[in-house]
Parts: C-alpha cells; structure tokens; sequence
C-alpha cells in the first residue's frame, strides 16, 4: 500500500475520523478492520486518526488505535505537530504516557521549534509537562548497554538495564522505597553493579543538563537516584546489616516525635550535590529547604517530589509511613496516627514507631477530646439561638447530624487497624 497522502480519504476513513469525534470506540474499532481504513490515512491538514483522539482527549480511542498499528511519530501535520503534541494541548496524562510508552519522541520541534513539553507548558498543562518531562524510555537506558566507541564493555551490563528501568520509571521517590527495589533483584543488590548503574545514571543527568532542550526535572531525578544507589553501595561494602541497616537507618525517627532526621538531611545533602549550580530547579529545591528546621513542613522529600513529579498535597494521610506508596490504608492500632500499605510495612517501622506510638496516642486522644469539649460548646450555643427563631433549628439538627457521621468515621477506621506486629 503507498504512504497515504493529505486529504486522500476513502469514504470508511472518512467515517472513521467522524466516529473519533464522537468517542465511539466499537464502532471505530469495527471500521479499523474494514479492507479500505488505513490506520495512519492523513485528513486534509495532514492529521492521523491517532492525533484527532489524542487532541481530544479520547484515550481508550487512542489505545485501540495504538492497537491497530498507528504510527506515533507520524510527521506529517501541516504545522509539524505530533500525536504527543496534541496529547500536551488536551491536558490528558493518561495519554501523553501512552504515547510516551508507544516510542513518542520527545524532542521533536513544531514548525514554531517547540517540543511538546514546551506546548503543553505553553498552555498551562503542567501535568503534561510533568509526565513527558519525567519519561525515559527503556531505548535511551539500552544505548548504554550496547559498547559505544572504544568500549570493550558497555557501561551498564544488559542485565542491569531491566532492573535499573523499573527504578527510573517509580514516581514514589521515598528512598526507603528505592533501596527496597534495589534489595528485591539480587543482580542489583551487589556494590559493582551499583557502581556501574551510578555512573549511567550520573551520565544521563549530564546530557540531560546539556541536551538543547535542557530538561533540570529528568537530571535532578538521575542524579537522586544516583546518590541513593550510593548509598546502597556504601552500606553493603561498609556496614553488616547491609540494606537492612540502611533502611532503619532511614526510617529511624528521633525521641522527641519520632521525625526520621537521617532521610531528611541524606535527601537534603542529595540535592545539593546536584553538581549542576547553575540550574533553576536546584536554585528553586534549595530556596525551599533551607529554611526550614529539620522535622518541620515541607519536608525534604514532599519539595524534591513536588518539583519532579508535580505531586502535591504529598502530606496527605494515604502516603505509606514506611515506603512512601500511594493509596495505604492500615492504621497503626493504637495510635491511629500512621499509615502503612501492609503488615510487612508496618513491621519494617515498628522498631522505631513503638518509641513515639504512646506519645501519639495521647496526643490525638487529647486533641479528640479538645475538639469534642469545642464541639458541645458550639452546639449549646446554636442551641440557644434556636430557641431564640424557629429558622435555627434546622442548623442545630445539622450540627447533631455532623457529630454522628464523625463518630461513624472513627468506627471505620477502627475496622481497617491491624494488630502491632510486635511487642
Ligand atoms: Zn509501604
Ligand atoms: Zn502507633
């Protein structure tokens, strides 16, 4: 079949774009099988079927046609801009990943010179910015395993490169969590392999600083990731306990409230060895940090992850104590002042949490009670008002339904808690 050309539809492919527009997925996925539809066929301004659905933010669409063979580096726009462009204008980062994650090229220019980060920064889609900005395809790790130049051996042994990839590709940059990657793969866990994986990723946020389009989010990462591989080296040549010591070491919290000052200075010295002074991240992490008192908001680790992955609200209560993971739910029993993936989790902390468990206890136990003395106060005064006017007594009932759903809350959570996993 010839490449198509612009504008040259067959009445199928036609339908195919109006059915784009629509969302409608099986009836586009009926026309994807039909003899006269190809994939990659170009409307009149020189635009894929894969562009229209990413522009309009259609990702299921955008997956059945990625399905079908849709080319995503086609390049044929009038104004020269890709399917990963158009997924930066939408907005939509489920697709701009997908793209990304189909072999995307980031540093494609428009006939205006911008990159699609650039676009999308453009018009004020971060998030965007945030994916594609952070995505480093498993291809560009690969080029340091193949021999380059001179080399007898490549940097990074093969090997490495699968193990390595999963750790560039985390979004949850809590240390604990990447010496925990790195113990789970015994190829890794080993101070040469370190060593040499260290250096890659040293190397990357070099090219990444001085690559035209300079991208600070992607060298800063590398070089974390370096200087927590590291440290991992360091403890398995220097330490008995190994990564075992280095993960207590980073979850150890100090007497006075338990606030883990090892992961919080390590993360600190981490960015301000960035060896790149000139950068306005780095300029930007450290105006930041600095001066705030270790054990204080924000913390080292919610700043660094607030500028690579565009993550806010990092303190919110469904981050994991120990690891940092997304979406953890079990409770510490007595407490209820921690939160913890799994058992497993919960365990690796108790060690230093039973320290400090108690003193939270009362703590939120006299809290409770504070605000629940507050509670009465308002409600007997809304009381009186309500037997002033007729029209308050709504308000009253409310306020008495309020302390009910709350009680309702508390009951719930009691039935998520586990048991302490020692002592
Ligand atoms: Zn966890
Ligand atoms: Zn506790």
């Amino acid at each position: 079949m010839s490449a198509p050309k612009k504008g040259d539809l067959s009445s199928s492919e036609k339908e195919l774009f109006e059915v784009i527009t629509r969302g409608n997925v099986q009836e586009a996925s009926r026309l994807l099988g039909c003899k006269d539809v190809r994939v990659n066929c170009l409307d009149e301004y020189g635009m894929t079927p894969l562009m229209h659905a990413a522009y309009k933010g259609k990702a299921d669409m955008c997956k059945l046609l990625l399905q079908h063979g849709a080319d995503v580096n086609c390049n044929e726009h009038e104004h020269g801009y890709t399917a990963l462009m158009f997924a930066g204008l939408s907005g939509n980062t489920e697709i701009a990943w997908m793209m990304l994650d189909a072999g995307a090229e980031t540093d494609v220019v428009n006939s205006v010179g911008r990159t699609a980060a650039q676009m999308a920064a453009f018009v004020g889609q971060h998030d965007c910015v945030t994916v594609i900005n952070n995505f480093f395809s498993r291809a560009r790790l690969d080029y340091y395993t193949k021999p380059q130049g001179l080399e007898k051996e490549p940097k990074l042994p093969p090997k490495l490169a699968g193990p390595l990839h999963k750790i560039i590709m985390s979004t949850n940059l809590n240390p604990v969590k990447m010496v925990l990657l790195v113990q789970e793969n015994p190829l890794l866990a080993e101070v040469e392999a370190l060593d040499k994986c260290r250096r890659v990723m040293e190397l990357i946020s070099e090219k990444c600083i001085k690559q035209q389009d300079m991208n600070e989010v992607l060298a800063m990462k590398m070089h974390y990731i370096s200087c927590v591989l590291g440290k991992c080296a360091s403890f398995l040549k220097d330490r008995e306990d190994k990564l075992e010591g280095l993960i207590k070491s980073l979850l150890k919290g100090r007497d006075s409230d338990g606030f883990p000052v090892f992961q919080e200075k390590f993360i600190r010295e981490c960015i301000r060895k960035f060896p790149y002074c000139d950068a306005t991240l780095l300029q930007q992490l450290v105006r930041s940090i600095a001066p705030v008192e270790i054990g204080n908001d924000p913390t080292a680790m919610s700043v660094l992850t607030q500028a690579i992955t565009g993550q806010v609200g990092f303190m919110d209560a469904e981050f994991c104590t120990t690891c940092g993971e997304k979406g953890a739910e079990k409770r510490c029993s007595i407490c209820k002042m921690v939160i913890y993936c799994n058992p497993t989790c919960q365990k690796m902390h108790w060690f230093t949490h039973k320290k400090v468990c108690k003193k939270l206890q009362e703590q939120r136990e006299k809290q409770e009670a504070e605000s629940a003395k507050l509670r009465m106060k308002q409600s007997s005064e809304s009381k009186a008002v309500t037997e002033a006017t007729e029209s308050m007594e709504q308000l009253s009932v409310e306020t008495n339904s309020d302390v009910t759903s709350s009680n309702a809350a508390a009951e719930t959570s009691d039935a998520t808690s586990i048991p302490d996993a020692e002592n």
